[in-house]
């Protein structure tokens, strides 16, 4: 095998890495979604892997088996430095060391310096090692949430809101049930499977009664469920609200501030969270400068009066407005779907 050949492999096989990251996102918190590919050594793929849920195998864990003795003299291709410390399973450095791989290739190095020191232990032991293959796609995928909650002790915060196009998410009369249409929809059980948690403020889940679960196409509970989070201070969520039925867990919190809501659920190993509203929930996150991403949805209807998306800011004068930068658009059926990241965050 040349060395150009060589190369197209690995790059390949990291392509691959990533789409495997991206496939269990929202699945592997507190650990990082990581996804990696064994190739053997004349640079046939024969194994993959993606991060198994908490106190499962790693990404390499998994590639290696399947690939079993065809690893040896082969190349690991992993979107994260592989780790070298023992938590609940051994450290992948040391697996890859055993299963003889000749050559790892690393999209991002380990942020963290518990699990760091992966590559330096594999060149101690003359392994040939790579980093930085695609390492601005990797950030910017699946490990983008997990890299900004190591970074900042917070999770990462997904702001999803549908509304009408002038704006509006609830009617004057307060009815808001099906502002978009079905396809949004679907986008939206799809958005919260990717994430570790979905909030909403006692508002919300009095007016609307949201049961916040992820629902597949065919209308079942998905296997995998995120933790529903009340923000209710004040002790106005009734008891027979259906975020409150055994559909999944249901964290009721009574923390006085985002920044604090944010603490307590990166506690609870929450790294990716959906803010979903209502308008004086999204204002507090959008006001301390917490929310890192937005999806809105935007319907094309016009309401004229109603509930606006967001609440009050606290901006008084158009040069304070708080601008963002859109990073996708999309048809979703008859709604659009805008992507946008405030501006200020990376
Ligand atoms: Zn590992």
């Amino acid at each position: 095998m040349t060395a150009a050949t060589a190369a197209w492999a690995e790059r390949i096989a990291m392509a691959r890495a990533l789409a495997l990251g991206e496939s269990v996102l929202g699945a592997t918190s507190p650990n990082p979604p990581v996804g990696a590919v064994v190739l053997a050594a004349d640079g046939t793929p024969v194994g993959e892997g993606a991060t198994a849920p908490p106190g499962g195998p790693h990404a390499e864990i998994a590639a290696l088996a399947e690939a079993g003795e065809r690893a040896r003299g082969g190349t690991a291709v992993v979107t994260l430095e592989p780790c070298a410390h023992t938590g609940r399973t051994g450290p992948c450095a040391d697996a890859l060391l055993a299963a003889g791989v000749a050559r790892v290739v690393i999209a991002v190095p380990e942020p963290t310096s518990r699990a760091a020191g992966g590559a330096q232990r594999l060149r101690d032991s003359g392994v040939q090692v790579e980093v930085g293959l695609e390492r601005a796609a990797a950030e910017a995928g699946a490990l983008a949430s997990w890299l900004t909650a190591v970074r900042e002790h917070r999770p990462y915060v997904v702001w999803k809101v549908a509304a009408t196009l002038d704006g509006r998410v609830a009617a004057a009369d307060g009815s808001s049930r099906w502002v978009t249409g079905a396809e949004a929809r679907e986008a939206v059980h799809r958005l919260r499977s990717t994430c570790d948690a979905v909030v909403v403020g006692s508002g919300t889940a009095v007016t609307d009664d949201p049961q916040l679960t992820v629902r597949r196409p065919d209308g079942t509970d998905a296997a995998r469920q995120p933790l529903r989070v009340v923000v209710d201070r004040r002790g106005r969520l009734p008891r027979t609200a259906r975020v409150l039925d055994d559909a999944a867990p249901t964290l009721v919190s009574a923390a006085p501030t985002a920044a604090e809501l944010l603490a307590e659920l990166y506690d609870r190993d929450v790294r990716r969270l959906l803010l979903e509203g209502g308008p004086t929930l999204a204002a507090a996150f959008l006001r301390e400068g917490l929310v890192d991403e937005a999806v809105l949805h935007l319907a094309p209807t016009l309401l004229g009066a109603g509930t606006p998306l967001v609440g009050d800011l606290g901006i008084t004068s158009i040069t304070g407005a708080l601008s963002l930068t859109v990073t996708d658009v999309a048809r979703r059926g008859q709604d659009v779907e805008i992507r946008l990241r405030p501006d200020g965050r990376s």
